[in-house]
């Protein structure tokens, strides 16, 4: 069991948010936009009703728009993305809950949760258990002189 509030942020700690509840849903979008917008294979939404979220440093967040209807916020000096919002929805919102700190389950109903856009998914995305695991580094890796000297 998630024991709330739970917070997050983007990396460099200019934005933070505090989560008061659980998200409603949970979905992984393998869409075009969201790896483009993510750099990553998918994209991972939680829906938030946006009186259960607090955001702390939102004057350091920037603003794109990837349709004519949805806004995506991000950390202007990281980079980060954190929220997303439908144009006209004015009580729900989506937060990137991969921010959260140390990786903490945000708690969602589990039959809420989803991969969507399959169809759009990278050609060379696996199923994730077809794929070797790795606990720490893997093969093949950059690494650098000063990683190694931290391990
Ligand atoms: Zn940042
Ligand atoms: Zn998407």
């Amino acid at each position: 069991m998630t024991d709330f509030p739970v917070s997050g942020g983007c990396h460099c700690g200019a934005v933070r948010f505090t989560m008061h509840a659980p998200p409603l849903s949970v979905q992984h979008c393998h869409c075009e936009t969201c790896r483009k917008t993510s750099g990553s294979l998918y994209a991972t939404g939680a829906v938030m009703p946006c009186d259960k979220v607090e955001i702390e440093g939102a004057d350091n967040l920037t603003a794109y728009r990837t349709s004519a209807s949805f806004e995506r916020q991000f950390c202007r000096t990281c980079g980060c993305p954190l929220f997303g919002y439908e144009d006209g929805e004015t009580a729900l919102f989506y937060v990137e809950v991969a921010t959260l700190d140390g990786g903490v389950d945000p708690g969602h109903p589990r039959e809420m949760e989803s991969h969507i856009y399959m169809r759009s998914r990278a050609e060379w995305e696996h199923v994730s258990d077809a794929v070797p695991h790795f606990q720490t580094d893997g093969p093949g890796e950059i690494i650098t002189e000063a990683q190694k000297s931290e391990g």
